[in-house]
């Protein structure tokens, strides 16, 4: 079980968790199961799958069988397919309001959950909202209320509207579920803008009490969507506001859980898991390929060292040491050239071609020490003191100058050649 929210009345709130949906179809058991495992082993707390039709509801059975990780139905048109998926074990329910809204059906839905113990997420998007009769009235009410009263001060009168009518349709749906005394929800109200995300949630914390899950709708490709869901989200959990957060990119989600994963530990609201990996951005000073070599340490860190230990790789020795402080296993690079460093420790002084092999063999040796309690994390403050960069890595400065030292290593960015 994944609890979300809490915090109320004096309890300790839920860590945030991180969320992701599917990319497959769900009536294909075989690869939805390994999709949903896939995004589980990246780190994902819960995963979500449409169920758009009733083969789809009819796979889940099985799919949950075959999977550990609390499996979300997501609900788009029929609200049969929610009492379906309820029937099959699925652990929650989402409901876009803008889509099922005949009362009886919802009071099914509802039922349904509460028999069966489990939590439904109501998902208002900006995209789903469904104009009422009153429409024109009540934008006019609440949209002034908003003009006036909105946190950043610069929300459009179209952005005052629509949240307007996000609060109205969470109102109108919410009361459906207090008249039958169904409190298991979370909400979210979802938007592709990133200032008017942060400006809807804020309102929509101040008027319910429920978890929120956090989320930017359609965020676009991830070199994009990064930026566009981590402006929106980090505003927003800085301030408190955000139980759960799901990323969304059009791309392999597995991208969707790492990056909600390091968003959230950028932050300081999980704890690290796996190694953390400081890169220098690169400059004049290089003379080594890092960007390969710093993507090829990316991979095996996440496929191989599960122990949240700190580890540098630095261009040079200019800024390196100070920058790489604290890191348990470093490497500098020079002329061609690397030297490794273990919590401090000088271990190696190696060509360029043996820096990946042997820095990652350092952390494997270091994480056995870690497991078997030779080494205790954050125990000992790592100083470094940096290699001499004429003697050790025949990149001085000096000799460059001098033109003694060839620096036209050229970078190649991996994929480009
Ligand atoms: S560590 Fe050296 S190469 Fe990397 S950015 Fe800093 S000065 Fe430049």
């Amino acid at each position: 079980m994944v609890r979300v929210g809490g915090g109320l009345e004096g309890t300790e709130p839920a860590p945030v968790s991180v969320q992701t949906m599917t990319a497959g179809y769900t009536h294909d058991v075989d690869s939805c199961v390994a999709e949903i495992n896939r995004l589980a082993a990246a780190g994902a707390d819960v995963v979500r799958v449409a169920v758009p039709e009733k083969k789809d509801t009819s796979a889940l059975a099985e799919i949950l069988r075959q999977t550990r990780v609390p499996i979300v139905a997501d609900v788009h048109f029929h609200f049969k397919r929610a009492l379906e998926a309820v029937e099959a074990g699925v652990h929650k329910i989402r409901l876009n309001p803008g889509n099922i809204q005949d009362r009886e059906q919802v009071n099914a839905v509802i039922d349904a959950c509460k028999d069966a113990g489990i939590p439904i997420r109501v998902g208002v998007n900006e995209g789903s909202i469904i104009e009422r009769k009153d429409k024109q009235k009540r934008m006019e009410e609440l949209g002034k209320f908003f003009e006036k009263t909105s946190a950043s001060g610069t929300m459009t009168s179209k952005h005052a509207h629509l949240l307007a009518l996000i609060i109205a349709k969470l109102e109108e749906y919410l009361d459906i579920f207090h008249e039958r005394d169904f409190r298991d929800v979370a909400i979210s109200c979802k938007s592709m803008d990133a200032a008017f995300t942060i400006a809807a949630y804020q309102e929509v914390s101040k008027r319910f009490e429920y978890p929120l899950h956090l989320g930017v709708t359609h965020a676009g490709p991830k070199e994009t969507g990064a930026i566009r869901s981590i402006a929106a989200l980090s505003g927003l959990l800085t301030q408190g506001i955000g139980d759960t957060v799901r990323i969304s990119y059009a791309n392999d989600p597995v991208y969707e859980v790492e990056d909600g994963l390091e968003l959230l530990y950028s932050l300081g609201l999980r704890e690290r898991e796996g190694a953390e990996l400081i890169a220098c951005p690169t400059c004049g000073r290089i003379q080594v390929d890092l960007f390969t070599l710093v993507q090829d340490v990316r991979e095996k860190l996440a496929s191989e060292i599960t122990v949240p230990m700190k580890v540098a790789v630095m261009g040079c020795v200019v800024n390196g040491p100070g920058e790489a402080e604290g890191a348990d296993v470093a490497v500098f690079a020079g002329n061609k050239r690397g030297i490794i460093y273990v919590q401090g420790e000088k271990v190696a002084n190696i060509p360029e071609e043996e820096i990946l092999d042997r820095l990652l063999a350092e952390c494997q040796a270091f994480q056995r020490d870690v497991l078997d309690g030779t080494v205790k994390l954050g125990e000992k403050r790592v100083e470094i003191v940096p290699p001499d960069p004429i003697g050790e890595l025949g990149s001085g400065f000096d000799k460059i100058a001098a033109g003694e030292v060839d620096r036209t290593t050229p970078l190649t960015v991996r994929g480009s050649d």
